[in-house]
C-alpha cells in the first residue's frame, strides 16, 4: 500500500532476483519479467509486482531514508527482552529457539497450556522478539476485495453458506477491476486478495479474465476462491495469479467432515498441496475454536499441520458465531487464546509470516496491535465496496464495516509507525 518502500534489483537469476532495501536483501519471484540490475521495483509476498521509474523511486526512498532506521530502532526497543523477568520454563523455550532447535510437540503443548496472565504476557514478548530476529521490522499489508457472497457449500460455521437467507451479490468483472484500480490508484496497494464463496457463476474463463485485468494494473493477484478444481487453479496461475489463500480449516478429519459436508480433509489438503506445487505463494491455516477442535492439543495440531504445508503465510482466526448457522450459539473465543495461538505459531515455526486476521479485530478494537506484538507480522485491509461489504456476512459484527478505506489505511499506517514496522516486503 501507500506505506511501501521500493527496492532495487541487485542480482537476477531467472525466475528469481535479489532485491535490496537500504542494505537488506530479499529473494523475489520475477517469472520472466524483463528488468535489469539497478531497476527499482515493488514486491509483495516475495513476488515482483511492478517496476517504478528511478526518479520516482529515489524520491520515495529519500522520504523513507530518515525514518527507516528510526523505525528499526523503535521496533528493536519494543521487542527487547529482559531475561531476568522470564520464568525458568519460558527461558528454556527461548534458549532452544535461539539455538535453532525445533521444539518437541510435548514442549509446545506445555506452552499451549499456559494460562497465567503474567506468563502469557512474557510468552507474547518472546514471540515478538523471535519475530523481530527472524524478519527485522518488515511487515506487509494486503487489500482484500470480497467479490461474491454466493456459495454452494454448507459449512456449518459460515454466514454465507448456501442455506442462509441473506441478500446475495456478485460483482461484475468491471466492478472488480474498478475496485482494484481504485485500491492501486488512490491507496497504492501492491497485493490484492480476491475472495468469494464457492460461486460457479464465475467460470474458469471469467475468473481468468478478472485475474488478467487485475494483474495488468500492477498488483500481486492473491486468490481465495475455496475448493475449486485443480485445473481452475492451474488456469488462474497461467492467467497471472501468483498467491492463493486456502485454509484447511481444521486438522481433525472427523470435525472437518462434520462441519463441511460432504467434503473431506484429505481432499482439501490434496488441493492445498497441489496449489503449492503449481507455484503459488501459499497462505493457509485454520479456524480457532471449532467444536471438537478447541482443546490445547487440537490447536497445536492445527499449527503443526500448517507448518507441515510449508506456507508462505499463516492465516488463522477465531470462530465468530454467525446467526442462523448451526454454530450460532457457540461461545466467543477469548482474545488471549488467539494471541497465545499467534505466539505458539511463531515459536513452533520461527521464520513464518503470520497474519492478523479481521476476525481477530472483531473480538477487540485493539487486537491488531496486540496481535502484532504477540508475533504476527502481516495484515489485511478490507477494500470491498461499501455497498457490498455488509453483505459479505461470513460472521456477525465484522470489524471496520463502516470505516472508509482511507480511514483504515491511515489507522494501519499509524499503527505500523507506532510499532516501528517498516513497509518492506517480507520476502520469500
Ligand atoms: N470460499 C472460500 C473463502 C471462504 S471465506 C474458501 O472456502 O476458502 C474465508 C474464510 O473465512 C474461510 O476459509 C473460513 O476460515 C473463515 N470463516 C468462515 N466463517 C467464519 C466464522 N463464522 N468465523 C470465523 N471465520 C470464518
Amino acid at each position: 500500500m501507500c506505506y511501501a518502500i521500493p527496492a532495487q534489483i541487485i542480482e537476477i537469476k531467472y525466475p528469481k532476483a535479489i532485491i535490496d532495501y537500504y542494505g537488506e536483501k530479499r529473494n523475489i519471484l520475477l517469472d520472466d519479467t524483463k528488468v535489469k540490475v539497478g531497476d527499482y521495483v515493488y514486491a509483495q509476498g516475495g513476488v515482483f509486482v511492478r517496476k517504478i521509474p528511478a526518479s520516482e523511486a529515489k524520491k520515495i526512498l529519500k522520504v523513507f531514508e530518515d525514518i527507516f532506521f528510526e523505525l528499526k530502532k523503535v521496533d528493536a526497543s519494543l521487542s527487547k527482552l529482559d531475561q531476568d523477568k522470564i520464568p525458568a520454563n519460558l527461558l528454556a523455550v527461548l534458549q532452544k529457539v535461539n539455538l535453532q532447535k525445533s521444539l518437541k510437540k510435548e514442549e509446545l503443548l506445555t506452552i499451549a497450556k499456559l494460562n497465567n496472565p503474567a506468563e502469557l504476557s512474557v510468552l507474547y514478548e518472546i514471540a515478538n522478539h523471535i519475530r523481530q530476529r527472524e524478519h527485522g521490522n518488515a511487515s506487509c499489508v494486503h487489500g482484500i476485495i470480497e467479490f461474491s457472497n454466493y456459495c454452494q457449500n454448507s459449512c456449518f460455521y459460515c454466514g454465507i453458506r448456501q442455506e442462509q437467507k441473506i441478500p446475495r451479490y456478485r460483482m461484475s468483472i468491471n466492478e472488480i477491476v474498478q475496485a482494484a484500480k481504485k485500491a492501486v490508484k488512490d491507496f497504492d496497494f501492491k497485493a490484492l486478495v480476491l475472495q468469494s464463496g464457492e460461486d460457479y457463476y464465475y467460470t474458469d474463463e471469467i475468473l481468468a479474465e478478472i485475474v488478467r485485468k487485475v494483474k495488468k494494473i500492477g498488483v500481486l493477484v492473491f486468490i481465495s476462491i475455496g475448493s475449486r478444481s485443480k485445473e481452475t487453479y492451474e488456469k488462474l496461475y497461467i492467467a497471472g495469479a501468483r498467491a492463493a489463500l486456502i485454509r484447511f480449516e481444521t486438522s481433525n478429519p472427523h470435525v472437518f467432515q462434520t462441519l463441511r459436508p460432504p467434503t473431506t480433509l484429505d481432499q482439501r489438503i490434496d488441493l492445498i498441496k497441489h496449489v503449492r506445487k503449481i507455484g503459488y505463494v501459499l497462505a493457509t491455516g485454520f479456524i480457532l475454536g471449532l467444536p471438537g477442535d478447541d482443546s490445547e492439543e487440537a490447536i497445536l495440531n492445527n499449527i503443526l499441520l500448517t507448518k507441515s504445508l510449508a506456507p508462505d503465510m499463516y492465516s488463522f482466526g477465531p470462530l465468530i458465531p454467525s446467526k442462523n448457522t448451526p454454530l450460532a450459539t457457540r461461545s466467543p473465543i477469548s482474545i488471549e487464546l488467539v494471541l497465545k495461538t499467534i505466539a505458539l505459531a511463531r515459536i513452533a515455526d520461527p521464520n513464518s509470516n503470520i497474519l492478523v486476521t479481521t476476525a481477530l479485530e472483531t473480538l477487540d478494537a485493539n487486537a491488531k496491535k496486540q496481535g502484532l506484538l504477540a508475533g504476527a507480522n502481516s495484515m489485511m485491509i478490507n477494500l470491498t465496496p461499501t455497498k457490498y461489504k455488509k453483505l459479505y456476512h461470513i460472521y456477525d459484527n465484522r470489524a471496520g464495516l463502516d470505516a472508509e478505506v482511507a480511514q483504515s489505511v491511515q489507522e494501519t499506517v499509524d499503527l505500523l509507525k507506532s510499532l516501528g514496522r517498516s513497509p518492506t516486503d517480507i520476502g520469500l
